[in-house]
């Protein structure tokens, strides 16, 4: 996994691993979450997708908590990119692993917690425009939002998960008392985030059923491209496989309409009843029927 290495030929380019938007945890607190097995990986991956025949941002999302420590870190699509996919990881120890996310642009959210005091990162990451499959795209990042020693005295890792709503925001100041805001954009998610790092034994994502991030202007960033969407299955085999399926559907189809009439025939001449209308409705029918019957 060389980082930013090119590559000969029209092979894409290898993955690479994103680090450097990781917050700071120290020396002790860095050992309680080892002790405890939490693993919250702020790192992604440039990837090649052959779908989307772009580059793209792989990440995971991951974390949990014990009740005195809680350490997590989810991502976010922009709104409107149809690069982005997820995948629900379940099988994974507690406190680990929650889902594998991609896009060609991606919302990092990182928090850790110690007691009932937290520490935020939001980074935006993208992707510099790549001047061919062969070279990487370099990693870009804008800082959304930061800030340490917030405070939310209400103890949620006791109250249950079914009470971990995204109800509640730590409050982060400035050393001089100046309130710093979480952009309205971002609150949804420090909401997931914020239950996320009290989620004692954490088995499954707190940011699978959250929206998209729409992003304001002066959030965003100018050199973001959003990609051309692209169908998962090639064009040529869905219109080959559809008329194939219709097909076989219609044949069964013709069949069973087959089998009905003819033992409606064989009714109608066992029964035999020329004056009823019904009888001759189905005679009438027969001879036009026979045709079709091979
Ligand atoms: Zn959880």
């Amino acid at each position: 996994m060389a980082a930013g290495s090119s590559h000969s030929g029209s092979q894409p380019a290898k993955l690479t691993i994103v680090r450097g938007f990781a917050l700071q945890v120290n020396h002790s607190e860095w050992e309680e979450l080892r002790t405890a097995g939490i693993v919250a990986r702020a790192r992604m991956k440039i990837d090649f997708s052959s779908t989307h025949r772009c580059f793209l941002l792989c990440a995971e999302e991951s974390g949990g908590a014990i009740a005195n420590i809680g350490h997590y870190c989810g991502f976010l699509p922009l709104a409107g990119d149809p690069t982005f996919f997820v995948r629900p990881v379940t099988l994974a120890m507690p406190n680990t692993v929650h889902a594998d996310v991609s896009a060609a642009s991606l919302v990092s959210i990182e928090m850790l917690r110690y007691g009932t005091t937290y520490t935020l990162n939001i980074f935006l990451h993208w992707l510099a425009t790549s001047p061919g499959l062969d070279e990487l795209p370099a990693h870009r990042q804008k800082l959304l939002f930061s800030a340490n020693r917030g405070v939310l005295s209400q103890p949620l890792w006791q109250d249950g998960k079914t009470a971990q709503v995204g109800a509640y925001i730590p409050a982060f100041h400035r050393r001089t008392g100046d309130p710093l805001l979480i952009p309205p954009a971002l609150h949804e998610a420090v909401g997931a985030i914020t239950d996320a790092v009290c989620c004692v034994g954490c088995r499954k994502s707190h940011f699978l059923a959250l929206k998209p991030i729409r992003l304001p202007g002066e959030l965003s960033a100018p050199s973001i491209q959003t990609p051309i969407p692209r169908a998962t299955v090639p064009r040529a085999a869905s219109i080959e496989m559809l008329p194939t399926a219709q097909a076989g559907k219609n044949k069964k189809k013709r069949d069973r309409r087959r089998a009905k009439q003819r033992l409606a025939r064989q009714e109608a001449t066992d029964v035999a009843l020329p004056n009823c209308p019904e009888a001759v409705a189905d005679q009438s029918e027969v001879p036009a029927l026979q045709e079709v019957t091979p």
